[in-house]
């Protein structure tokens, strides 16, 4: 809610003003040649920033304990964006094994069109990362938690490779271009997590999810502390004309005020549901950080503060598919849809032999829910009375 900037005008009242333009005029030709709006200390055309824009992204980097903060049209857009500003045609990027999927689909499709490598890693190895480094590697992405099975990875050593890897380089190599560490802090949403506190360079984020809380917006952020990243981000973003809308803008704007309550109230139902869903019949598993039985609950309870409104469950391996589809579609304060951190719980079932590689000794799908601000009693009714879909199935 407080934050540094202000923006050049003499209206000053709690909620920002909604700004739209494309053209922004001048009063004469030295001012048209002198603005600059790198800096902020100036505008010149829509594109490239107006007042409410760039009061946002002063919040959303103050949020991140940043410095610098640029919108992007999506979450999605956000992760594309980084990869553009800092890989080059013989470049590899590294993606943890659990990523969010459209990050690797990314690198396999577009990337890869542009003669730009990738390497997947098994983020709760930080050994396994270090193998996969090569003299190619320019940007590694991580993921705090992983977005489906939720495994909470040790941060802290997977940045000490990065470091080591970048020491390395700099005694090898007279002009070094370091690896870069961009880490999707959608699920942290500035609240529960501190990449910066680890020396990540990069946190990307998709409003979309926490900050804009409404589910009717779509947008992202990247934020950095670093001068030079960040202004070579915003020359790619500028370039890629990646534009985001003054009334969106104004959608993240009223969102953030109430996204720490938000954010702690769904955390609270979600723990309080996960731990009772292990308690039932027919599901073998449910991942949530903060479970002790939970992949990386350890390094959640060491360097995270707080919990997201997400948790899976993973059925016993003689669960039919369909008694799984069954349960999904049962459900009736849960609804079926993409995202989550908006108002209504949803549900999205994961075929996980698809979705990753190696043993999964459970039913092969996979229910990840999201809890939104319903009343909590009413959801854990709506789960148990959908649950016994698994036993009459
Ligand atoms: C939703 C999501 C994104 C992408 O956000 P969009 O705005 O939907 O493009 C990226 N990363 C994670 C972890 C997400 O959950």
């Amino acid at each position: 809610m407080h934050h540094g900037y202000r923006a050049p005008a003499d209206f000053e009242a709690v909620p920002v003003g909604v700004y739209k333009a494309s053209t922004v005029l001048f009063p004469n030709v030295a001012a048209m040649r002198s603005r600059k709006w790198v800096d902020k200390s100036a505008y010149t055309y829509g594109l490239h920033g107006t007042p409410t824009t760039f009061v946002l992204e002063e919040r959303l980097a103050t949020l991140e304990g940043g410095r610098h903060c640029i919108l992007a049209p999506s979450g999605l857009a956000a992760i594309g964006l980084v990869d553009l500003a800092f890989l080059q045609q013989g470049d590899e990027v590294l993606i943890p094994r659990n990523a969010y999927g459209p990050n690797a689909s990314l690198a396999r499709h577009e990337l890869a069109r542009w003669g730009i490598g990738h390497r997947f890693y098994d983020p709760m190895r930080p050994q396994d990362l270090a193998d996969q480094l090569s003299e190619r590697s320019r940007l590694v992405w991580l993921e705090a938690a992983g977005s489906v099975t939720l495994e909470f990875p040790d941060v802290p050593a997977l940045m000490q490779v990065v470091r080591s890897f970048n020491q390395r380089r700099a005694e090898v190599d007279v002009a070094p271009r370091p690896l870069i560490a961009a880490l999707d802090n959608t699920w942290g949403a500035g609240v529960a997590f501190a990449p910066f506190d680890w020396g990540v360079d990069v946190s990307m984020q998709a409003l979309t999810k926490y900050p804009s809380g409404g589910a009717d917006v779509l947008m992202g952020a990247v934020v950095t502390r670093d001068l030079e990243l960040h202004q070579e981000l915003l020359m790619t973003h500028m370039r890629l004309g990646l534009n985001v809308a003054g009334n969106d803008a104004e959608l993240v704007l009223r969102g953030l005020p109430s996204l720490h309550l938000r954010y702690r109230a769904q955390d609270a139902a979600a723990r309080r549901l996960a731990a009772w869903a292990q308690t039932q019949p027919g599901v073998a598993r449910v991942f949530h950080p903060a479970l002790p039985d939970s992949p990386g609950h350890a390094f959640w309870k060491r360097d995270a503060r707080g919990a997201a409104c997400l948790f899976s469950l993973a059925f016993e391996p003689d669960v039919a598919p369909s008694a799984i589809d069954a349960f999904c579609d049962r459900l009736t304060w849960f609804r079926l849809g993409y995202s989550w951190a908006g108002p209504m719980s949803l549900c999205v079932p994961y075929d996980m032999p698809g979705f990753r590689e190696g043993p999964w000794p459970y039913a092969p799908t996979l229910v990840r829910l999201a809890v939104g601000l319903e009343n909590v009693d009413d959801l854990q009714r709506d789960l148990a009375q959908a649950l016994l879909c698994l036993r009459t199935a």
